[in-house]
């Protein structure tokens, strides 16, 4: 039977919770201070969509992306994009276009979602939510809010994306 595997990359600033969204997403855990296992290009998980298996491949940097060395075997081959800020990081958020751009160089329009994360700390927000909406508007993609931490809507992104990539 034919199975149908994604790779996705998580893109956007160091410490926007990245990592913490891959943990989460595939071993449904929450630390303080995640870090990647060395050696681990990627964590995944299987769903079942429209009643096709689908498997997840969760790319994650290993703290690359603080430095701009993300190399191209990160993005070689990826069908899909989360493309994350975190609510309380203000450059996070004005860095996301480059991220997008980078990504689009690399691989081409893939189905990408905006992930705003860490909406748990909304009383600290350096984000007016309409901002967020039109730069969703101006990159073409869905607008997701997310809180790695109390798990809201992660399931969402990986949901969504699957779903646009099966939809191609
Ligand atoms: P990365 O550099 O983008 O991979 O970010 P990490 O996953 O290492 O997360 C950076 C920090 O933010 C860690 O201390 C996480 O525990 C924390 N963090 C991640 N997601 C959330 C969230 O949704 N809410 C809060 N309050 N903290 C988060
Ligand atoms: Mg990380």
């Amino acid at each position: 039977e034919l199975e149908i595997a994604i790779k996705v990359v998580i893109v956007g600033n160091g410490a926007v919770g990245k990592s913490s969204m891959i943990q989460r997403y595939c071993k449904g855990t929450f630390t303080k201070d995640y870090k990647k296992t060395i050696g681990v290009d990627f964590l995944e998980r299987q769903i079942v969509l429209d009643g096709e298996e689908v498997r997840l491949m969760l790319w994650d940097t290993a703290g690359q992306e603080e430095f701009d060395a993300i190399t191209k075997s990160y993005y070689r081959g990826a069908q899909a994009c989360v493309l994350a800020f975190s609510t309380t990081d203000r450059d996070s958020f004005e860095a996301a276009h480059s991220w997008k751009m980078k990504v689009e160089d690399e691989c081409g329009e893939i189905p990408t979602v905006l992930v705003q994360n860490k909406i748990d700390l909304v009383d600290q927000s350096v984000v007016d939510p309409e901002e967020a909406d039109l730069l969703a508007r101006a990159l073409g993609c869905r607008l997701l809010r997310t809180s790695v931490k109390e798990d809201i809507n992660v399931n969402a992104v990986f949901h969504h994306l699957a779903a646009s990539c099966l939809a191609e």
